[in-house]
């Protein structure tokens, strides 16, 4: 890039807005999957979808990749600049821009943590309903882009059930607004559309979101087995008998010892095989009659103890250590992989076996912590990057263990996006023709393929809707 476009790209956002030494650039390189690393040429901080929008224009001009960015907690390389290019980072628009009490919505700049909203509404008995473990750093505009989950989002729903409007702007800086009307929205979903488009249709700058009233009553239960099986026996159980608790959620043994020895100790038993970590909410008959017949099945599942939070001090304490549990594994090793896959909830104990077999083939440790309630599975391997044979069996392992999920009737992920690392997986899970179309979607938001390149759709499946439209071959094409 030009000395004239860089200080054009500094008018814009001043001198705080403005990332390009060496040093400050490096935590830009890579998201969470830190196997991966590629440095942008720039990261641009802008303030406002004013500045965002005047950036993306000269980039645009420009013919400059860009890649969107929250707070690159993402866990499949989604904020990688994996093709170079200019990283526009939202961490400054992080500002509450109205919060509507008797409609319960709030709009928000892109940039705000997750966290925060439900501190800024608590006040008014409102919370923001999808928690992602992550929830004290990543951002909503993050969120978005990857339909992100949580251990609640099994009764809420993910991200996507909670979006009601967005301001974007376009690869080329033009703003758009597709806030729906609050009455039956007419025609084509776009915001739906845009949620889990991982940043290659363009840059959400402000969000508005529904607020769910908090309920009444809210009981948590740690349940505590010997070993992973009986506690994925009880999650299944637990859905098939329809009870809805709002979140099921399991940690291996690993986990368990790993979170008791870090700042997240949550109290669970050292020994243990497995916990199970359920909660339910509503109003005081719905949870009594909900939790004993939950605790009904714990004991047939063979649990050898039962903890009901006593506080709000113990709940958090206990749901402390779920969320804590990623963090916790680098107490293990210095390097954590965390897959993530989802496949039919009745599958789970048997692809939780599958998991088991292929790290122990490929030797790696693996600890094991899961969404049950969604079928959503994480196997964490534990690793150290600096052992390049390590690297590679982490990732045929990641490649293996997608692929089961896949066999099994599930899908590549229950909610952190395909990113970089699932990229050669979808041609796994779809078939050419669904590639085909998707790749037909992405060039109508960005027609010259230059948001967040190389993510979500193969390159290749791209290459061949390209040619097969302007009757060119995908060698043409590449050249
Ligand atoms: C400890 C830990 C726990 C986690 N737990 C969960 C969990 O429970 N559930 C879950 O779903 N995920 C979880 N994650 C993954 C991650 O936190 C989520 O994917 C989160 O939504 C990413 O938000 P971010 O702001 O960090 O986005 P980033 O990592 O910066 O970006 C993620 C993707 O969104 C795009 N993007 C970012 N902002 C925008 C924007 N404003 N407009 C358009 N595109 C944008 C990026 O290009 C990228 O493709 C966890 C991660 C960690 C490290």
């Amino acid at each position: 890039m030009n000395a004239k476009v860089h200080s054009e790209l500094r008018a814009i956002v001043g001198d705080r807005g403005i990332v390009d030494s060496p040093t400050r650039i490096v935590p830009y390189e890579s998201d969470g999957l830190a196997i991966l690393r590629q440095r942008p040429e720039l990261v641009l901080l802008p303030r406002t979808t004013e500045e965002t929008a005047a950036c993306m224009q000269v980039l645009h001009r420009e013919g400059v990749p860009i890649v969107p960015r929250g707070a690159g907690t993402g866990l499949a390389g989604g904020a990688t600049p994996v093709e170079g290019g200019v990283v526009i980072g939202l961490a400054r628009m992080r500002e509450v821009l109205e919060l509507n009490v008797e409609d319960r919505f709030a709009r928000v700049q892109a940039g705000l943590v997750n966290a925060s909203l439900t501190r800024a509404c608590e006040k008014h008995d409102l919370f923001y309903a999808p928690d992602p473990s992550s929830q004290r750093a990543c951002t909503l505009g993050g969120n978005i882009a990857a339909n992100s989950g949580g251990p609640h989002c099994f009764k809420y729903g993910n991200t996507t059930q909670h979006v009601l409007g967005l301001v974007i702007v376009t690869h080329d800086g033009e703003v758009l607004e597709l806030t729906e009307s609050d009455v039956e929205p007419l025609g084509y979903d776009l915001v739906g559309l845009f949620v889990g488009s991982e940043g290659t249709f363009g840059i959400a700058t402000e969000i508005k979101l529904r607020l769910v009233r908090r309920p009444p009553v809210v009981e948590t239960l740690l349940a505590i087995f010997t070993d992973l099986d009986s506690a994925c026996e009880t999650a299944t159980k637990m859905i098939a008998r329809r009870l809805e608790p709002s979140a099921i959620e399991i940690l291996d043994k690993l986990t368990i010892q790993a979170v008791e020895d870090s700042v997240f100790a949550a109290g669970y038993p050292r020994e243990a095989g497995a916990v199970l970590l359920t909660e339910v909410e509503g109003l005081e008959e719905e949870v009594s009659a909900t939790s004993e017949d939950i605790r009904a099945i714990f004991s047939e599942c063979g649990a050898i103890e039962v903890r009901t939070a006593r506080d709000d001090a113990e709940r958090l304490s206990l749901w402390a250590g779920r969320k804590g549990a990623f963090g916790a594994m680098g107490r293990v090793a210095p390097d954590l992989y965390v897959a993530d896959a989802c496949v039919p909830r009745t599958k789970l104990g048997a692809m939780v076996q599958q998991t088991v077999e292929i790290a122990k083939e490929l030797n790696l440790r693996l600890a094991t912590v899961f969404h049950a309630g969604d079928g959503n599975l994480h196997p964490n391997i534990c690793y150290d990057r600096r052992d390049q044979d390590e690297v590679r069996r982490v990732l045929e392992a990641g490649r293996r263990i997608l692929e089961s999920c896949v066999d099994a009737g599930g899908s590549l992920s229950g909610e952190h996006g395909v990113g970089l690392e699932k990229l050669e997986q979808m041609e796994y899970q779809f078939a050419a023709e669904d590639l085909a179309t998707m790749c037909l979607v992405r060039d109508v938001w960005d027609p010259d393929r230059r948001l967040n390149p190389g993510k979500l759709i193969p390159l290749r499946a791209c290459m061949e809707t390209r040619a097969a439209f302007i009757g060119k071959t995908p060698q043409d094409i590449a050249r």
